[in-house]
């Protein structure tokens, strides 16, 4: 209380009318720190009778006016406050704002919460088409006191437009927002109808930022959290349709979190299907969507797809229906071709065999004509189109019996007691591959026999 019986706290109406009035910085100029305390001018706090936003301004630890002795003097008197003040007050907008509190104290691995998700150690938490929207970097050279870790992102707003960027560490804002908070470690941004779109906290003892809001576009793309829920998704504005996964997940030392792109967008948006692979993350086909690419790890606890009504299915249909056998591995002849993606931060491998892509590179059972042809053994996970094309020998079989395709069995598996009385099972070739014979039994990489000869003890291309 000061003499008039003033308290210190000053309302939220007020202090937001301040927040507005400074543009949500301190009003010096050149610094603009969105760290800040409420400085009365004049009349100052001990002659106020009451808190007047017109005579209250938002001032940076360093531009407090009290302060005196050699570091005040670097520092403007209350007069040139007011001016500034004034000033801010007739604009439209002021210059930007900054904050290079927010990211001191963190450590390298660092961890992110967005929603439920959590990401350490990603180098580009989100990627579109090569840029980063939101990435740490190593700080390289690291001053005394400064963090370990550097920063930098673009946010933008529904419609296109920049709802604040971090460069190198420091959150830079434009002031046509409704309301900016900013205090040691929350940010949070409102936008011009009082709806908070973004924020965050950061807890220096975990090493860890909780990103709790977030409604950011990059047309067609949209990122946001919903319900605690981190959702990825595209949106198609003319038809009002739009797309989103629903991801809950661990996502650990790998290049990139989310990565959109626009070349691999179908035009019309549509469910195209959904996986989760090893090797590529979670992709939703046709849509630019990828979770967990470029290698680490990603633990998911739920995803889920949500769609507006009136997308529709447009899954493909499998080409081919076989029945096939319970174990449903097959062998294709072929030579396997290595396609090397280049992505914007990681590279990945496709292996395809008589023009279809394979999910992962097979086992090769040797070279078996002089045109260099592999016999490659298939899981059943790969696609059901290469039984019944190009390079079909045959399936593998656990047993014969009752299966109706046993003409189409290549190898089967049987049982055998030897002479001492122990079971032995072997996997037996039941057909040649008609005057093609192995041409190479040492693999030249191991410089061991390959496996049929070793586990069927005979060849049925030798004779
Ligand atoms: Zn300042």
């Amino acid at each position: 209380m000061n003499k008039y019986n003033l308290p210190r706290h000053i309302n939220e109406k007020t202090k937001l009318k301040i927040r507005q009035n400074s543009k949500f910085g301190c009003v010096v100029p050149n610094c603009r720190n969105s760290f800040y305390t409420y400085e009365h001018l004049i009349p100052e706090y001990k002659d106020a009778k009451f808190h007047d936003s017109e005579k209250i301004c938002l001032a940076c630890p360093t531009h407090n006016p009290r302060k005196e002795g050699p570091e005040g003097q670097a520092n403007y008197s209350k007069p040139q406050l007011i001016k500034f003040y004034e000033e801010l007050k007739k604009s439209e907008i002021g210059p930007d704002i900054r904050n290079k509190d927010f990211f001191y104290g963190l450590k390298n691995p660092i961890e992110i919460k967005i929603g439920q998700s959590t990401f350490k150690n990603i180098y580009s938490l989100i990627n579109i088409d090569g840029i980063d929207v939101l990435s740490f970097k190593q700080n390289q050279n690291p001053e005394p006191f400064e963090p370990e870790i550097i920063f930098s992102g673009v946010f933008n707003k529904v419609n296109g437009d920049l709802l604040f960027k971090i460069m190198e560490n420091e959150w830079i804002s434009n002031t046509d927002h409704w309301d900016v908070q900013t205090t040691n470690g929350r940010i949070t941004i409102y936008d011009s109808k009082n709806e908070s779109v973004f924020k965050a906290q950061k807890i220096p003892e975990l090493n860890r930022i909780e990103i709790t809001q977030l409604n950011l576009w990059y047309d067609p793309f949209h990122i946001k959290i919903e319900n605690g829920q981190l959702l990825v998704g595209r949106v198609s504005k003319n038809d009002s349709k739009s797309i989103y996964i629903n991801l809950d997940a661990i996502f650990e030392n790998s290049k990139c979190a989310v990565y959109l792109t626009k070349e691999s967008l179908n035009k019309e948006l549509n469910f195209y299907g959904f996986e989760i692979s090893g090797n590529e993350g979670t992709t939703l086909f046709g849509n630019g969507i990828h979770l967990g690419r470029g290698g680490g790890t990603m633990r998911i606890y739920s995803a889920n797809i949500m769609a507006s009504k009136n997308v529709e299915n447009k899954i493909p249909k499998p080409i081919i229906k076989t029945p096939v056998p319970k174990n449903g591995n097959y062998f294709v002849k072929g030579v396997i071709e290595e396609k090397v993606i280049e992505y914007p931060l990681w590279t990945e491998t496709e292996y395809w065999l008589n023009g279809q892509k394979l999910d992962a590179r097979p086992n090769s059972w040797g070279i078996i004509n002089e045109s260099g042809e592999h016999l490659y053994y298939l899981s059943i996970g790969e696609a059901s189109d290469l039984v019944l094309n190009k390079g079909f020998v045959g399936h593998f079989a656990d047993d014969l019996l009752n299966n109706e395709i046993q003409d189409k069995v290549f190898e089967i598996l049987v049982e055998e007691i030897d002479s001492d009385g122990n079971n032995i099972r072997k996997r037996i070739k039941r057909s040649d591959l008609t005057s093609q014979k192995i041409i190479s039994e040492l693999n030249a990489d191991t410089q061991k026999f390959y496996h049929p000869h070793q586990f069927a003890g005979i060849s049925p291309w030798k004779e």
